[in-house]
């Protein structure tokens, strides 16, 4: 039994292929394409929320999440020839296109199609697509995550650059979700080589002691989140918290008043529970839960708060 649903709806029609807007059917790509073979591409992931209220739609982030793949693409050397307006633009008509009316993940893709064995980053054709799901269920567990430590050891960047999201570079937290999965859990938490606390296999973690949130910083092998930094942001904001960015000890995951992992796919979540031993009450942490409401709140424009961090996709009479 394990309490992992998938959230998603069948995907859009439309996708974005190099900025034409074209039927997903004629997007396809290659068995030959050298990405397939080897994972040399990076990726993104962002989030729209549908506001019913406005009949509005807001894409969450979209800037930063492309300055994102423009460094991802900047440290793998691949040629991406739109700026970041450009991108963000490219993805509202996409919404458009497909008249999305429904929370929605939005899933940029750059990635050496060209059809060229040898493994190597240079002299290969590479290509932009986006594409559209919706989201019609909720990432996150409401009674919180049951985590294990993996066995599996977050990658090092010294063997692969862990700040670009490479497509890759993901097989050791697919294989982390699996084992946690397989044991009963919800998800994996990763270690980094030499056994400090990295992150989960698609989110950034936080643990909190009293007034103290600490992160673990960004040259722990973690991908920089776009979340985690926002709730760097926000929780000496809405809380009487203060946060750090530190190493962070195994130890201390046992031993935490309230754990929380952060992500654009499941925004904040609680974990109740890690290796067996609870987490502060076992329930949801107070903290965790008004942090989770009041981005989400921010994420679809029913507050003032942070109106810069959306984009709204329709345009109003
Ligand atoms: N770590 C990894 C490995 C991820 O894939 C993600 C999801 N992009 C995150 C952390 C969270 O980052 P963000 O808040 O930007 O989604």
């Amino acid at each position: 039994m394990t309490n992992v649903h998938n959230p998603f709806g069948a995907p859009c029609p439309q996708v974005a292929v190099e900025g034409e807007i074209v039927p997903a059917d004629e997007a396809r790509i290659s068995v030959h394409a050298n990405a397939l073979s080897y994972g040399t591409g990076t990726f993104e992931g962002i989030r729209a929320f549908w506001n019913a209220e406005h009949e509005q739609l807001y894409l969450f982030e979209g800037a930063a999440h492309y300055q994102r793949l423009h460094r991802s693409a900047r440290i793998l050397g691949l040629p991406l020839r739109f700026s970041v307006d450009e991108l963000v633009a490219m993805t509202h008509d996409l919404l458009r296109a497909n008249d999305v009316r429904t929370d929605a993940y939005v899933r940029p893709l750059l990635l050496l199609s060209g059809e060229v064995l040898p493994v190597r980053m240079h002299d290969i054709d590479s290509r932009l697509s986006i594409a559209v799901t919706p989201v019609v269920g909720d990432y996150a567990n409401p009674s919180g995550l049951r985590c294990m430590v993996s066995t599996w050891r977050r990658a090092s960047d010294a063997s692969t650059p862990i700040r670009a999201k490479v497509i890759g570079s993901y097989v050791g937290p697919a294989l982390a979700k699996t084992e946690a999965v397989r044991a009963g859990y919800d998800e994996a938490l990763m270690l980094t080589g030499d056994g400090f606390v990295a992150e989960a296999t698609t989110a950034n973690i936080m643990v909190r002691f009293g007034k103290t949130w600490s992160t673990p910083i960004g040259t722990d092998d973690i991908l920089a989140g776009i979340t985690r930094q926002q709730l760097l942001e926000l929780i000496p904001e809405i809380t009487t918290a203060k946060v750090d960015e530190r190493r962070v000890h195994r130890s201390e995951l046992y031993a935490a008043d309230e754990v929380l992992l952060c992500g654009t796919a499941s925004i904040v979540s609680s974990v109740v529970d890690i290796d067996g031993r609870r987490i502060g009450s076992g329930r949801p942490g107070e903290q965790a839960l008004r942090l989770r409401h009041d981005l989400q709140a921010i994420a679809r424009r029913q507050t003032t708060q942070h109106q810069e961090w959306t984009t709204a996709v329709y345009e109003k009479e």
